[in-house]
């Protein structure tokens, strides 16, 4: 177990007061070394803490007393969300989309979690095959929800053929101890043609009305598929399949609205997009309970870019992580790169997305009264497959796109395909060949943009 190490303090808090310094461990908070950063946050917001701190360089730990009040926060970041071993996946999903990386990314990507608690602080999906007697206690006791699971299937030998994992047979039982704990749980099913859709897929919605009822939502997303995979049972889905799920999708949101009172399940934006449907109205949403998993992210995308002052539907949901100060995303969820519109510019407009983002944009870059702006669409080759998402993108890959821009236009760049200013290929703007304009991936920013605000980085301010 490594102790949580201080990465900042926060100025005039009580840990500034107290003399606490980056670099510093603080090795124990009132007698308890903290696991992760919920036990850090908890024990941090008790009054007057006594602290065991290490100091490099110092002969010994000290305790340090920390004048505060309680819930007062305590005023540090630090280095880690878990300081015991994240829990890995021993899992080998054939869809997994860390068997279809090409090596030599950043190692952060590479690594396979399947641990509560970055569910519960990141939204990770997680399938409970680790999930043990006292990983409920501990949830049912500091109720750790929302948590996020994947299903995948309700079929006990599908469900373990599809996780390759005998564990997978069992353990959604964990999902009625968190649900009959009234915890709330969302969850998804990864679809993959031929193995869990068609009848298995239908299956599965009835197993949860039948065992599951009390699921906040369930979201059915496609496999993503690049051309790094090996797995020969993976394809992507037809048109036809996708015009399915959403059929069966539909059908089903009528049975669990009779039942349970509202939709339950929800099809991926891709489904629409790939089965050439328009997408649902946002009251469809229910909330956007799984906006982050790419269900109802164009819909509220095209609402804040049609009414940007409304500042799109509400009840968008971006994980306890946003609450949580002491935390950092780094490995699992790292912040794209922060912007701030900063001046005016009337050139044209390159606006560069990914497929997918190039169908949700064609339509309202339409709907504007410029007639200067193109929708440029980068073509996923790094992945290959059918990767669609702007997310997805690389920076060798943007690059080539840009080859060929009009020389006096803007560049925008959804800040989706950054994490903390790089690419996945660990490519920054910098290596791009020409000047790219960083935009927040929401409709407002984007229509703010359109209207020709300039963007730049934060952090150059
Ligand atoms: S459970 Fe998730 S991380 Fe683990 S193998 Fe399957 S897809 Fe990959």
């Amino acid at each position: 177990m490594s102790a949580p190490t201080v990465t900042s303090v926060t100025a005039a808090s009580p840990a500034a007061r107290a003399g606490l310094a980056t670099g510093d461990e603080l090795l124990s908070i009132d007698g308890q070394e903290p696991r992760d950063v919920i036990d850090f946050q908890r024990l941090t917001d008790a009054a007057d803490l006594s602290v065991l701190v290490r100091r490099a360089g110092a002969p010994l730990p000290r305790l340090v007393r920390v004048d505060k009040a309680e819930g007062e926060p305590f005023g540090v970041e630090v280095s880690s969300a878990v300081f015991d071993r994240i829990r890995t996946c021993d899992n080998h999903c054939a869809f997994c989309f860390i068997y279809q990386l090409p090596k030599g990314m950043r190692r952060s990507l590479y690594l396979k979690d399947d641990d509560y608690r970055l569910s519960f602080l990141y939204g990770n999906f997680t399938t409970l095959t680790r999930f043990t007697e006292l990983d409920a206690e501990r949830v049912l006791t500091e109720r750790l929800g929302p948590l996020f699971v994947s299903i995948h299937t309700t079929d006990p030998e599908l469900r373990a053929h599809m996780l390759r994992n005998q564990k997978g047979a069992t353990s959604l039982r964990w999902l009625q101890v968190l649900l009959d704990g009234g915890i709330e749980v969302h969850g998804q099913i990864v679809v993959c043609p031929g193995v869990n859709d068609g009848a298995a897929f239908e299956d599965t919605l009835a197993g949860i009305l039948d065992l599951y009822p009390s699921l906040a939502s369930v979201g059915a997303v496609p496999l993503g598929l690049s051309r790094y995979s090996n797995e020969p049972e993976m394809r992507p889905h037809t048109e036809e399949e996708a015009i399915r799920v959403l059929d069966t999708v539909h059908e089903w949101q009528r049975l669990f609205r009779q039942a349970v009172g509202h939709r339950m399940v929800f099809a991926a934006d891709e489904y629409y997009l790939l089965a050439g449907r328009d997408l649902p109205p946002a009251r469809h949403y229910e909330g956007f309970p799984q906006h982050e998993n790419g269900i109802g992210m164009a819909r509220s995308f095209a609402e804040s870019f049609a009414r940007p002052a409304a500042g799109g539907p509400g009840g968008v949901r971006h994980g306890f992580f946003a609450s949580v100060d002491a935390a950092p995303a780094e490995g699992y969820r790292a912040p794209h790169l922060p912007t701030e519109a900063v001046g005016n510019d009337a050139r044209p407009v390159t606006v560069l997305t990914g497929t997918y983002g190039a169908r949700v944009l064609g339509p309202l870059v339409d709907s504007h009264p410029r007639d200067d702006i193109e929708v440029r669409v980068v073509s996923n080759e790094f992945f290959g497959g059918n990767i669609g998402v702007a997310g997805l993108l690389t920076g060798e890959d943007v690059a080539k796109s840009l080859v060929g821009v009009p020389g006096p236009s803007r560049c925008l760049l959804p800040d989706a395909c950054l994490n903390e200013g790089r690419f996945l290929d660990g490519l920054t703007l910098a290596d791009l060949p020409r000047p790219v304009e960083v935009v927040p991936a929401d409709g407002r920013s984007l229509r703010v943009a359109l209207d020709g605000t300039t963007f730049r980085p934060a952090c150059s301010a």
